[in-house]
């Protein structure tokens, strides 16, 4: 079976694919790092498009699976078992909270056109030599996914990079073995549009973009439109937790190690505005509140802020309940006073600020603030 032009298709049928400058630019550096087969995935969005039975695609960014290499620990804290799917997660978790921001600023049109959950849109992968064409590998892996009700997308990205001599990549009109050439091939989405980044020591950087979906059943090349990041949709920045998960281990290590027990770690919209922030919850058996530290994403750059929670609120979760929310509910920000007369960076850990403010926050020190607060009222 040939797997690329079997069936007549269309042009005008396919998606229309837009790739932001950023991922060009991370797969033509990585194309130089990676071992063949070895990539990223595609992050982004698919937009139903009226009339059309495929959708409009844009590429946002990739996700690498190296991330996976590091060591993972923490028992508080429930992570998928792979890197790659919690960044993808936090991005799109992330995503919801910026449709619901743009959904409420504008209310019209305008905010509508990207107003589609963050989709995994396939992967990139580089081939070894001249080989510019899906593998029967690639074609089986793909089939199966976009027909997996399941766990499948209904249509696929597959992305290819191959390295290349400048003279050679010039010269390349032939070099698919596959490959029709002309206008009738272009009619049936088959001719050629990769694009070729040159670089440096007289190399090229070929990317084909090659497509699959239930309607199409095989894959088919896409023409990609290239666009300026500030004209698409940013990805935030990955939360510390995730991509510094040493530090997160060292972090909880040291917080068991001063007599602080967890009650929970998990992401949370603390304050409205995206990013989420990460928060982990903190208690002694002995003490009068639970803290929930909120960190930013960038910790640690910026210092957390402490929440207390009188500890009775723990009486009121029922056995096997969720801890997190009935602790947030009841909690009020530490009082100003009550945070260290040191300054934080990055070099300060967790435990120390909490121990600092456990020894500040005292039920005077709360009664104080309530006292001014319900003055100004
Ligand atoms: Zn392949």
């Amino acid at each position: 079976m040939n797997k690329y032009y079997n069936l007549a298709l269309s042009r005008a049928n396919l998606p229309h694919l837009t790739v932001a400058q950023r991922v060009v630019d991370k797969i033509v550096a990585n194309a130089l790092l990676y071992e063949t087969e070895t990539g990223e995935a595609l992050v982004g969005l698919t937009v139903k498009v009226p009339a059309r039975s495929e959708p409009d695609i844009y590429v946002l960014d990739t996700i690498s699976p190296l991330a996976d290499t590091t060591v993972r620990e923490g028992a508080y804290f429930e992570q998928g078992d792979d890197t790659q799917g919690d960044i993808f997660n936090w991005w799109a978790d992330n995503w919801e909270r910026f449709r619901e921001r743009r959904r409420a600023s504008y209310g019209s049109a305008i905010g509508a056109k990207w107003d589609v959950p963050l989709a995994n849109l396939g992967d990139w992968h580089k081939h070894p030599g001249t080989l510019t064409t899906p593998s029967s590998g690639d074609f089986e892996t793909a089939y199966e996914h976009i027909f997996d009700d399941q766990k499948g997308i209904p249509q696929l990205l597959v992305v290819l990079a191959t390295v290349w001599d400048r003279t050679m990549a010039e010269l390349d009109l032939s070099a698919d073995p596959d490959e029709v050439v002309g206008e009738q091939a272009d009619k049936y989405g088959l001719k050629p549009h990769p694009l070729k980044i040159p670089i440096s020591g007289g190399k090229v950087v070929r990317i084909d973009f090659w497509y699959m979906s239930r309607h199409t059943r095989r894959f088919v090349k896409l023409k990609p439109i290239v666009t300026e990041d500030s004209l698409m949709p940013n990805m935030p920045v990955i939360g510390w937790h995730i991509v510094d998960y040493q530090r997160f281990g060292e972090e909880l290590n040291r917080l068991s190690d001063d007599g602080y027990s967890i009650l929970r770690a998990q992401a949370h919209n603390a304050d409205d505005v995206p990013p989420l922030e990460f928060c982990v919850q903190v208690f002694r058996m002995t003490g009068k509140y639970i803290l929930t530290i909120v960190t930013a994403a960038d910790y640690p750059n910026s210092c957390p802020k402490l929440r207390y929670t009188p500890i009775d609120v723990i009486k009121e979760i029922p056995d096997g309940g969720k801890p997190f929310l009935p602790v947030w509910n009841k909690s009020q920000p530490v009082p100003d006073t009550c945070y260290p007369d040191w300054q934080w960076s990055p070099e300060h850990h967790l435990s120390e600020l909490v121990k600092a403010v456990e020894a500040k926050l005292t039920p005077g020190a709360v009664a104080a603030v309530s006292a001014k607060k319900g003055e100004t009222v």
